[in-house]
């Protein structure tokens, strides 16, 4: 088989991790022709955008301090996944060349004080440009032949859209299939840095945090690959937080929509462009973990067998979220007043993770990040009060519980198996919105009573049993 296979930071993130990954590959190699994608060290890409915010303020020390803590993290990391002497002072000296460029850049950026969407993109993208370096030579200290090569190397070309770029799939589908097919058949085995790519300038771009899931399934695409393994420390998706059910249970098996709205519902952080290059190529992706290969993980496919097809598969939370109540008697039949409302928040720089508004159009509810709450309030009583709104009333402390499955769709009595569930619980429902997709219901509680609900609605659709 052709496999596209990605690790996360934490798969990687100390030496015996990194011989793991090494040994696995090797091993995996013997059958299959693969492509490794990896993200950054763990903990790396929020130390870069640290880098960043010191630097804006001027702050020189803190921004050195942390580019020489990084660096030692990954010399140290390359003293430890490596045994041969003569490959870890070549590892060394590819490390210390990257180095050279990275100390580079930050001079510059310190000499000038700021840092522009661009030159954050070339920062933040080294991450992954070290971290390759780690484990192709790991791959050459076992005997396989390696390269490393960064998203513009692999040849993944981009918009101009620093921070949330995409690929432009015609050039990249050339260049990427070109380079990777020439080093597949030559044995080789390409260690690809997630996150980034190039725009048609050659300045360097990236797809947003979480973007090496996206470069996995773009270079699938450009590769016609078998498989993706998206390989992190769970053993797939879930059908709901361990931490919250302990008898909560790898799923089998879900589809592309299942997947997308269960990352966006944050049971799995998967970046929400992953699937974007399958939707023509509808390539199979396996959510694995990297420290248990023996269990197969999850599957995600464009169409999943019809057994799978259960109406819930999924109960996610969210917790800790702000909910506020815009109230107002000339909203009704005025248009724009959704409008006004939603700029306001825009302009403030806040997102909306939920609204809902009654058909009596009187009241609009809208849930948002508790850390955002004090900002949206502010906004909208400068800017709105007394004016179309009225009264604004705030709830601090919800939790957004989520139900997912694509077998809900046209099932009738979903909803109120679930708010009887909820009721019997005697908690409270402040909020709810179903999308027209049918394939998740959203309702808003309390944080308080997160736990018995998801608890109750596990057992209500049987999640335990489910396979
Ligand atoms: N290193 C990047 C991040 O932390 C990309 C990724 O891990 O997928 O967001
Ligand atoms: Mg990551």
């Amino acid at each position: 088989m052709k496999l596209v296979i990605k690790f996360g930071g934490t798969s990687i993130s100390s030496g015996k991790n990194i011989k793991t990954v090494a040994k696995y590959l090797k091993s995996i190699s013997k059958q299959n022709k693969i492509v490794t994608v990896c993200s950054a060290i763990s903990g790396v890409t929020d130390e870069l955008l640290e880098i960043s915010v010191h630097i804006k303020k001027g702050n020189k020390e803190n921004a050195n301090h942390l580019v020489t803590k990084i660096m030692n993290r990954h010399k140290q990391l390359a003293k430890d996944s490596i045994s041969k002497s003569q490959t870890q002072k070549k590892l060394l000296e590819k490390l210390n060349a990257d180095f050279s460029e990275f100390e580079e850049l930050l001079h510059g950026l310190i000499l000038l004080g700021e840092v522009t969407a661009r030159s954050l993109d070339y920062l933040i993208s080294f991450g992954e440009r070290l971290s390759i370096n780690l484990v192709s030579y790991a791959l050459l200290d076992l005997g396989n032949k390696s390269i490393p090569l960064t998203g513009k190397e692999v040849g993944i070309v981009t918009d101009s859209n620093f921070g949330e770029a995409r690929p432009l799939m015609d050039t990249t589908r050339i260049r990427v299939s070109k380079t990777v097919d020439s080093l597949l058949a030559k044995k080789t085995i390409p260690v690809v840095g997630g996150f980034a790519g190039a725009d048609q300038h050659g300045n360097i771009t990236t797809f947003g945090r979480g973007g090496s899931d996206y470069t996995a399934t773009t270079i699938a695409s450009c590769i016609k690959a078998d498989e993706i393994w998206l390989m992190s420390d769970v053993d797939g998706l879930m059908t709901t937080d361990p931490k919250l059910v302990k008898k909560a249970k790898v799923l089998k098996e879900v589809s592309y929509v299942e997947a997308v709205e269960m990352a966006l519902f944050g049971a799995k952080q998967i970046h929400p462009r992953t699937f974007e290059p399958l939707l023509t190529k509808k390539i199979p992706i396996r959510i694995r973990n990297t420290f248990n290969t023996k269990n197969p993980g999850t599957l995600v496919t464009a169409s999943p067998d019809t057994k799978t097809k259960k109406t819930v598969k999924c109960v996610s939370a969210i917790r800790h979220n702000g909910l506020i109540d815009v109230r107002g008697g000339s909203m009704v039949g005025a248009p724009g007043t959704a409008a006004k409302i939603f700029t306001t928040l825009a302009k403030v720089g806040v997102n909306i993770m939920m609204i809902s508004q009654s058909p009596s159009e009187s009241s609009i509810s809208i849930v948002l990040k508790k850390a955002d709450l004090d900002r949206a309030v502010n906004a909208l009583e400068i800017n709105l009060l007394g004016k179309i709104i009225k009264k604004l009333e705030v709830t601090p402390d919800v939790t957004i519980i989520a139900l997912i499955g694509s077998g809900m769709r046209g099932t009738v009595g979903v909803a109120s198996r679930v708010f009887s569930a909820v009721a019997k619980k005697k908690v409270n429902v402040v909020m709810i919105a179903q999308g027209s997709s049918e394939l998740n219901i959203a309702f808003v509680v309390q944080d308080s009573g997160c736990k018995s609900v998801v608890q109750a609605l596990h057992d209500e659709f049987e999640l335990a049993k489910l396979n």
